[in-house]
């Protein structure tokens, strides 16, 4: 007997509905309309209960960037499973998965970056960077640097000092409660944040946000500057040039660390391994997660440099923190299985040479539509921000909820195009065709002849 029974997928429905809770879900909605039940998937496509073929242009959750239906890693887990599951890394003990894994980052990740704390997901990485980095300091005598400064739309998880460190709003009304310690500066958006300056001197405005916060917080009390590359989930914002240079100036010169959130842009989504090598950043922590296994298991690396490993080892003695999961053994034979298959087929070169600049391309394609304000992105991680009214070149006015209209346009023409407010997201696995981005586009293109 299988575990998943087979059943219709109006039983599936009525199951759900009835028992599961959806992250980031509104049940109401999702009841009245029905959810879609993904059966298999090959390649960039999903098929549904239905055996209707739907393009995935968003990887999953940014995530599948090897493409499903990897035989090589189901053998990986496979082998590694029948060989050992599971073993903790606490107590003394370790596994060649996962030693190798930590090996394999150190090397793949910008230098310096010494040392892997292994967990499950984005979230936990990021929680463990926040408790690693206050750690840091007070072990550095400077136990007063305890404030973390992220940006407005930075996304860096959902638990609940993760959710504070991220710039979302309507997060830090649901449950989190006020979280001490957490600031936020203005992103840099161009389009929105200033739209009137050139993209050099918007650069230097946005970053100068980070000089004033920290001297109105106070230099001796603040840790860490948190940001990632591009800002997917919060709006696909891509930084103008000079901005990272002047961030990690601005840190260096205080001597702050500065954590990059590779969670989406890791692992070739900008062209590079890491969206740190594609803007120049040398960050002293990096977290991990999503394409590190292409999604195939839960893992989430913290990239910790020598400065503070230094620190953590030296002077720190055990280090209270970790998961029963931490450094799961059949979830780095799968990401070390995952990380060769990138390596191997050059995806990453793929993206930065070839399906990357044809996926903009093709997107520059729709700049002339009534309803397309800006096109922006970099490798395979692009962005169309919708405006109501466009006024003129370089005068838009964003208002309303269009995005959501042209996503469920695109949803029901069978291709998974996410909407961010108003932003049209796409993020495929990287193995794309140029055929399959010229189905995606134009499904784009007709879903926006028809949004209202
Ligand atoms: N950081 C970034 C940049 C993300 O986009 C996400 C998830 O979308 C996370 C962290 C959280 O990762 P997880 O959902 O695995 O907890």
């Amino acid at each position: 007997p299988t575990p998943v029974p087979d059943r219709t997928a109006p039983e599936w429905r009525a199951l759900d509905a009835a028992h599961h809770l959806h992250p980031f879900t509104d049940h109401k909605a999702l009841t009245e309309q029905g959810c879609r039940i993904i059966t298999r998937a090959e390649g960039v496509w999903l098929w549904d209960s239905e055996g209707t073929r739907i393009l995935d242009g968003m990887a999953g959750l940014w995530c599948v960037n090897v493409g499903y239906g990897r035989r090589e890693l189901a053998d990986a887990a496979a082998r590694q499973m029948a060989e050992l599951p599971y073993y903790t890394q606490f107590f003394r003990t370790a596994t060649p998965p996962t030693i190798e894994l930590a090996r394999r980052l150190a090397d793949l990740t910008p230098r310096g970056l010494s040392h892997a704390f292994f967990t499950n997901s984005g979230s936990e990485a990021n929680e463990t960077a926040i408790r690693m980095v206050r750690h840091y300091w007070a072990l550095e005598g400077q136990p007063a640097r305890t404030v973390i400064i992220g940006r407005d739309n930075g996304y860096h998880g959902s638990t609940v000092a993760a959710a504070a460190m991220s710039g979302m709003k309507a997060m830090h009304r649901q449950g989190g409660g006020p979280v001490p310690d957490f600031e936020h500066i203005r992103d840099p958006h161009r389009f929105r944040n200033g739209p009137d300056q050139s993209p050099e001197a918007f650069g230097r405005t946005a970053a100068g946000w980070l000089e004033e916060a920290i001297q109105a917080i106070g230099p001796g009390r603040v840790a860490a500057f948190i940001g990632e590359p591009i800002q997917g989930v919060g709006g696909l914002i891509v930084p103008p040039p000079g901005y990272w240079a002047e961030i990690q100036r601005i840190c260096a010169n205080h001597g702050i660390l500065l954590i990059a959130d590779e969670v989406t842009c890791g692992f070739g989504r900008t062209g590079h391994w890491f969206g740190s090598q594609t803007f120049d950043i040398r960050p002293d922590i990096m977290t991990l997660a999503k394409g590190l296994s292409s999604g195939y298991m839960p893992i989430a690396a913290v990239m910790v440099g020598q400065r503070v490993a230094r620190t953590l080892i030296e002077l720190g003695g055990e280090f209270a923190h970790g998961f029963t999961s931490s450094g799961h053994p059949t979830a780095c034979a799968v990401a070390l299985e995952n990380i060769s298959i990138l390596d191997r087929e050059g995806l990453v070169e793929r993206v930065r040479e070839d399906v990357g600049p044809y996926l903009m391309e093709r997107l520059e394609g729709l700049s002339g539509h009534p309803l397309v304000g800006e096109v922006r992105g970099r490798g395979l991680m692009a962005g169309v921000e919708l405006v109501r009214d466009k006024a003129g070149p370089g005068v838009f006015r964003p208002v309303g909820r269009v995005g959501t209209h042209c996503r469920d346009l695109c949803f029901k023409a069978n291709a998974i195009i996410r909407a961010v407010g108003d932003t049209m997201v796409m993020a495929p696995p990287l193995i794309i065709t140029r055929a399959e981005i010229d189905t995606l586009v134009d499904t784009l293109s007709r879903a926006l002849d028809q949004t209202k």
